[in-house]
């Protein structure tokens, strides 16, 4: 058994990449390997960080606000057994995401997964739509992807595989949405970017694939956030959503935070260039189940 890593230490030499698939080991499904979330201090990134921890990796928590809820997490992680830090970066500036990285490696060691889920709204009627909020809404949904993604990649690639701890050189999760592919009217800035990030998603994984970077992402239904409360908050709003959730529940963000570990587990070494739908069968047209 190789032995626990330790805090800054690399990781072990890579060995050569095998070429059968991995032989799970029972346990932890992610034990010694280290985690960073963005926005992970609020509903699904939180729910993420916390499913990786109890799976066996230490966490980087990132946030932009809200440092509490950041710090509160943190500790929530060591409770469990997990070492844990938050960093402070706006995922959109191109300086704060190189420092975020090169601080998560100095102070947990480097990375194995990394799961890009900060995201955020602005909504308007197209013709009402300011540069702004297309602007806002795009540098952090996608550019903020980019940024992040790219850092992933330089850091995994200067690793290699380590079979000891993973058959993959890392893991990357995009936090896409059932609008990279559902239109949302009222939300074109939004859909564009979950849009663009299937296919960063997608090219980036034909790109890294020789060298055993596993890029998938996850698009979330409906889940019971901050980000869309007005959707679920009174009985009449929730009862309208359920028009579109023929699983008739609304998502939690433990859905979520449980396909996040699997993805990132050796149990989907083969899976690479996916995005796993946890939605409740919100893209299988509900509205055809009557007729049409
Ligand atoms: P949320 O508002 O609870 O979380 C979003 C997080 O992103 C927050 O922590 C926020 O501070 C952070 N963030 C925003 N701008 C940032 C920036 N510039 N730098 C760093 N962090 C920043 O909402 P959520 O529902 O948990 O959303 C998480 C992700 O899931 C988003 O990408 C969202 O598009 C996606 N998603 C959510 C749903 C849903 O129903 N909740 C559905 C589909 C997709």
């Amino acid at each position: 058994m190789a032995p626990p890593a330790c805090p800054g230490a690399p990781d072990a030499p890579a060995s050569e990449t095998p070429d059968r698939a991995p032989v799970l080991r029972a346990g932890s499904t992610l034990r010694q390997q280290r985690a960073l979330v963005t926005g992970a201090n609020s509903g699904i990134g939180r729910a993420v960080a916390l499913e990786l921890a109890r799976a066996g990796c230490d966490v980087v928590i990132n946030y932009i606000s809200d440092e509490p809820a950041a710090q509160s997490l943190v500790d929530q992680i060591a409770g469990l057994g997990r070492r844990a830090i938050a960093i402070k970066a706006d995922v959109s500036q191109e300086d704060q995401v190189i420092s975020m990285f090169a601080r998560a490696a100095e102070t947990l060691g480097p990375l194995h997964i990394v799961v890009s889920n900060a995201g955020l709204q602005r909504d308007a009627p197209f013709e009402q739509m300011s540069l702004a909020d297309w602007n806002t809404v795009l540098s952090v949904n996608l550019t903020g992807q980019f940024l992040c993604l790219r850092e992933d990649v330089r850091a995994f690639t200067r690793r290699g595989v380590n079979p000891a701890i993973s058959a993959a050189a890392g893991k990357i999760i995009c936090m896409s949405s059932v609008h990279q592919e559902i239109p949302w009217a009222g939300h074109a800035n939004y859909a564009a970017s979950k849009g663009g990030v299937a296919m960063l998603m997608r090219s980036l994984a034909q790109e890294m694939a020789p060298r055993r970077i596993r890029v998938n992402a996850i698009a979330p239904g409906a889940i019971r956030t901050p980000i869309n409360t007005s959707a679920w908050e009174t009985p009449e709003a929730y009862d309208d959503l359920m028009r579109l959730v023929p699983y008739k529940r609304i998502g939690e963000p433990a859905d979520i935070g449980r396909a996040a570990v699997w993805l990132a587990s050796d149990a989907a070494d083969y899976v690479t260039g996916a995005t796993l739908y946890v939605d409740g069968g919100m893209t299988l047209y509900p509205g055809f189940a009557t007729g049409g």
